[in-house]
């Protein structure tokens, strides 16, 4: 049985101050703080993660903040260049307005019929808020505490833009591997989305000519698409290498479990499972309120929470719990 194509799961992406990031991500933006751990190959580094009121796959953007430690990256070919979430149609210049009253420069224009918001966060990672009718079937929750009023929240992702130097090798993952139909032109864009078309199931891809990126702050890590469950996962693991690409074996994420695969176009690919979910370890209410460790982690507990940069955030005024 073929697996399903898989729409977005979770975007990962590379911050440097973790309460600049927290603060953009809640404060401005509205999304919830939903989980707080470390990286789990990385145990210096925490991994945020932000998203609607209980971290629903498909509306979460995480992050690995290196501080002033970290590099910068090189924003280049074989990366994610934006991340476009979708708000209602009808939010756009709710939207346009509190992001210029934040000091934050929106590009406005229209791409296939839609109003896209386009801006930078503080690190420099590319971000888009797309108005669509599509806003109103997702099932993103509402967060009760959000500084944004529930109607005009982020409604979880509407898509990815990679930017590769030439379409076709990771066109034809998109669509020989993943299921991906090409649903249409814009500009020099081609969009692909999932056969059953529901919102947070679509990846531009746009060429460019820059050189391959460098992995850094401002970057983002890699693209996460939502498998049911682990045994349409090693589904995937199969069709991954019945088309001669190399996939990792399955990862224990505590939150979801993961496959990865880089294609050839250079973007890192994820496979993660819809469960057990951000609940798995802390209750709806207190979701982000403390660091959470796996099992695995736990007994190292007083050296990994040492090691941590510091971090209070977000605050209370900007809406964090
Ligand atoms: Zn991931």
């Amino acid at each position: 049985m073929a697996p399903t194509t898989p729409g977005l799961h979770h975007v990962t992406a590379i911050a440097g101050d973790p309460r600049a990031n927290a603060e953009f991500y809640v404060g401005a933006l509205g999304l919830r703080f939903v989980k707080r751990t470390v990286n789990h190959d990385d145990t210096g580094t925490y991994h945020f993660y932000f998203g609607d009121e209980q971290g629903t796959p498909g509306t979460n953007i995480t992050f690995f903040p290196w501080t002033d430690r970290g590099h910068s990256g090189q924003f280049g070919a074989g990366q994610t260049r934006d991340t476009a979430y979708l708000i209602r149609s009808d939010s756009v210049d709710y939207w346009a307005d509190r992001l210029a009253s934040q000091g934050v420069a929106v590009d406005r224009s229209e791409r296939f019929g839609e109003t896209v918001l386009g801006f930078d966060d503080p690190d420099g990672i590319g971000l888009e808020l797309v108005g669509s009718e599509a806003a109103r079937e997702a099932d993103a929750k509402p967060w009760a505490d959000s500084p944004v009023p529930a109607d005009h929240q982020l409604r979880g992702f509407h898509s990815v833009t990679l930017a590769v130097d030439a379409f076709e090798p990771t066109a034809e993952v998109l669509t020989d591997v993943l299921g991906y139909e090409l649903e249409g032109e814009d500009d020099g864009r081609r969009r692909y989305r999932t056969p059953d078309g529901g919102p947070g199931s679509a990846v531009d891809l746009v060429e460019t000519d820059a050189d391959r990126g460098h992995m850094g702050v401002g970057t983002v890590h890699h693209v996460a698409f939502e498998a049911a469950d682990v045994h349409e996962q090693e589904r995937w693991r199969g069709v991954f290498r019945d088309h001669r690409l190399d996939v990792t074996e399955v990862i224990d994420r505590k939150y979801f479990q993961s496959i990865y695969s880089r294609e050839p176009g250079g973007v890192l690919f994820e496979i993660a499972t819809t469960g057990p979910g951000f609940t798995v370890d802390e209750d709806v209410d207190e979701l982000g309120s403390t660091l959470t460790l796996p099992e695995w982690l736990e007994d190292e507990r007083e050296r990994i929470e040492a090691q941590l940069p510091e971090f209070e955030g977000p605050t209370a005024e900007t809406g964090g719990n």
